[in-house]
């Protein structure tokens, strides 16, 4: 007898020629109509500045490996982690599966059967439910926990329910064909077989018609589904992978550079001169693929500290509805590439399904804009106002036509958003782009911060004349290095170091350690300006760049081996971004906490440590999350007091911004709770009663934050180098 190889009958009583012949038309219809929306989507993107992909392939590879297939950003959050990863890996089985059956049966190429068969099968079986427990969660956390991340548009309803069905009646169809026929490998479909049990009861002309009628309705589902992939979230699975891969060029902490702006005035015809991003039209590809990446799941939000103390931010929702209007205009069919007709029915389908389906409603005249005034959208007014209108005029600015100023305005440039969000989405770039436009273009500076630039651009620091810069050490003898003179390692001051009495102690207590470890070190004195970070944040570039030119002539003139700062915002804007605008590439630059770190480990730092296990430790957003210097600074912290310091629940890549950071510093928008309060309170929860921090700015913040909540009898707050030189 010979052995019976595992396979099965594929599409069993579904022979008769008028069905094969009608589902292949109505497969071509549907692939034709996906094909017309993913084309059209491609060409938006092309349609942007600059390539998304640069040449980084094994970059690409590596973030393909570790985000896409490895799912490492959506497993950071256990639960969405979960789920999706359901149905994800359910998803890619029952597409080989699928793509199997089409290769054995269309093709004729013996592939479906044997040992693979049985595999597959299993496969498809178990990880198909493990689908359909993952779609159950999504739909729990829309529609009964209702978690407030998600907004629930009638799109994620949609998708639900079309996956849903397809898996639902895919165990339809296996059962049916299992009780029908006298399958050997039943076992091996383990949830088919379940559902043959109650129709085993069944005549066979019962089953036949069961079998049928699903197999139809299954076919109906799976074809819409394919032609209106792109006008739903399910076009996320070819975006979001593409975009985490595109990312992989993204440096942390680095603004999209900018090429030198004088230049670019003197270049300029004046009637297309822009700077950053002013319309649709000035967005580089791949930040037109980022729109097109958001999955919607709203952790950027529930990380924003500007959302969450009520100001008018919510990253979701600046990428939502920029994506919005970039949807309005390419519904506006101006597309010629294409034939008509398929402009067309993209054009249809993105108007009366897309859109709506995003929660906006036309106005009559091709704009559109938020149902129920936004209260969709999110549990703060600002944000639920903060789309004026997605209109299809591609002459809006989107800053202050499509999306509101304020909104622009409010973030701090922490970069949580960005830490969590799983489709490798750059918030900042899209803020920082139109700040720029919106400032050198548009001439709109917040007011407070406008005191602050004049004197930056007066006198190259914020703070008072430019001759007080060296008061900070008078009585120390620290070296001023020349411009052309040489020191081991430079000690880059920062401007609050440098002027404010307070943050000036960081300075002392770090001449102190380095005089102790016997570091030949010097500062620049004068010379050293501000290196513009702030100013380059709030969207003031042509600053920026005249601030970073003059301190590069001078920090190119100076032969040193490194140079440390105890700023983390200078040590991201001299590590990250002065080598775009010449800054010699082979020097490194040194936070403090590293510094002293290292010296410790090599002992050439003595501490008289005493046991203190009352400290707790604030991440600088622009040491911790933007430059992932996580560990030096609690190292220092432990050897000094002996104690790892004590965690506040937010910390390390979760940590709270102080409200600092984006120019914020300078200005103080009085729109709901301030953030420096907010964080203040974390750290008073420990117990602890001092705040160790590692950024002159951060310590500002939380001490004003002490202050606002009467704590700071209770709390103080230093650097880590004023603890460190209290124990030398
Ligand atoms: S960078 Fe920070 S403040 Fe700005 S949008 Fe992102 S999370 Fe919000
Ligand atoms: S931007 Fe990223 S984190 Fe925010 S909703 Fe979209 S996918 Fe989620």
């Amino acid at each position: 007898m010979t052995e019976q190889i595992p396979s099965r009958e594929i599409l069993w009583n579904i022979t008769h020629p008028a069905n094969i012949i009608t589902m292949y038309l109505l497969m071509t219809i549907s692939l034709c109509i996906a094909a017309v929306g993913v084309i059209k989507r491609i060409k938006v993107w092309q349609g942007g500045n600059g390539k998304i992909f640069q040449d980084n392939p094994l970059a690409y590879i590596k973030a393909f490996l570790i985000y896409v297939l490895g799912q490492a950003k959506t497993l950071s959050a256990p639960i969405q982690g979960i789920m999706h990863s359901l149905i994800f890996i359910g998803f890619i089985v029952l597409l080989i599966a699928t793509t199997s059956v089409f290769i054995e049966h269309d093709l004729g190429i013996e592939i479906y059967r044997g040992n693979y068969y049985l595999v597959i099968t299993l496969l498809s079986d178990v990880l198909g439910f493990g689908l359909l427990v993952g779609l159950i969660i999504a739909a729990y956390r829309r529609y009964i926990s209702k978690q407030k991340m998600l907004h629930n548009p009638g799109s994620d309803l949609l998708v639900i329910a079309l996956l849903g069905l397809l898996i639902i009646q895919g165990f339809v169809l296996e059962g049916a064909r299992i009780a029908a026929t006298s399958d050997p490998w039943k076992l091996w479909s383990p949830v088919g077989y379940i559902m043959s049990v109650p129709l085993s009861g069944l005549s066979q002309k019962a089953l036949s018609s069961i079998h049928f009628y699903t197999w139809w309705f299954h076919t109906i589902t799976v074809f819409v589904s394919i032609a209106i992939f792109p006008y739903t979230k399910l076009f996320h699975i070819i975006s979001t992978p593409l975009n985490l891969m595109a990312n992989a060029s993204n440096v942390k902490g680095k603004l999209p550079p900018m090429a030198d702006i004088s230049t670019l005035i003197e270049e300029a015809e004046e009637e297309d001169f822009s700077l950053g991003y002013g319309k649709i039209t000035d967005y580089s590809s791949k930040n037109l693929l980022d729109l097109d990446a958001c999955t919607e799941c709203g952790r950027c939000q529930d990380a924003c500290p500007a959302y969450a103390t009520g100001k008018p931010l919510s990253p979701k929702w600046v990428i939502l509805d920029t994506k919005s209007h970039m949807r309005a205009i390419a519904a506006k069919n101006e597309e010629t590439s294409l034939p008509r007709f398929l402009n067309n029915i993209d054009s249809m389908l993105t108007r009366r399904l897309e859109l709506p389906l995003s929660g906006l409603t036309e106005d009559g005249n091709g704009a559109f804009v938020s149902k129920n005034g936004g209260k969709h959208r999110a549990d703060n007014e600002g944000v639920q106002k903060s789309l004026i209108s997605a209109g299809s005029n591609s002459e809006a600015l989107i800053c202050g036509e499509v999306i509101s100023r304020e909104s622009f305005e409010s973030c701090t440039t922490c970069g949580a958003c960005v830490e969590v969000c799983p489709a490798g989405i750059d918030h900042i770039d899209h803020i920082i782009q139109n700040r720029r436009y919106s400032v050198m273009i548009g001439g709109e500076v917040n007011r407070e911060a406008q005191s602050m630039l004049r004197a930056l651009e007066n006198r190259g620091n914020p703070y008072g004349p430019q001759e007080d810069r060296t008061k900070w050490c008078e009585g120390l003898d620290v070296p001023v290095i020349e411009e052309g003179g040489s020191c081991d390692v430079l000690y880059w001051v920062g401007c609050a170091t440098a002027f404010d009495p307070e943050k000036q102690k960081i300075g002392r207590a770090l001449v102190k350690i380095m005089r102790a470890s016997g570091i030949n070190f010097g500062i620049l004195g004068t010379k050293e300006r501000c290196t513009g970070d702030h100013a380059r944040r709030l969207g003031e570039e042509n600053l920026f760049q005249t601030l970073a030119k003059e301190n590069i002539a001078v920090l190119n003139s100076i032969k040193c081996s490194s140079i440390v700062t105890n700023c983390p915002h200078c040590y991201n804007t001299l590590l990250k971004e002065y080598p775009d605008y010449g800054l010699r590439k082979n020097i490194p630059v040194i936070h403090h906490s590293a510094l002293i770190e290292r010296l410790l480990s090599e002992g050439k730092l003595k501490l008289s440590p005493n046991s203190d296990n009352s400290v707790t430790f604030h991440d600088p957003c622009y040491l911790g999350r933007h430059n992932g210097i996580y560990d030096a600074p609690r190292a220092v912290i432990s050897a000094a007091t002996i104690s790892a310091p004590k965690e506040m629940p937010m910390s390390k890549s979760d940590a709270m911004c102080c409200g600092a950071g984006g120019g914020h510093f300078w200005m103080d928008l009085k729109i709901g709770e301030r953030i420096n309060t907010e964080r203040a309170k974390q750290a008073v929860g420990t117990g602890a009663s001092c705040i160790a921090t590692g950024c002159p700015f951060c310590k500002h913040m939380l001490q004003d934050g002490l202050k606002l909540l009467d704590a700071e009898e209770k709390m103080e707050v230093k650097d880590i180098a004023e603890i460190v030189a209290e124990r030398l």
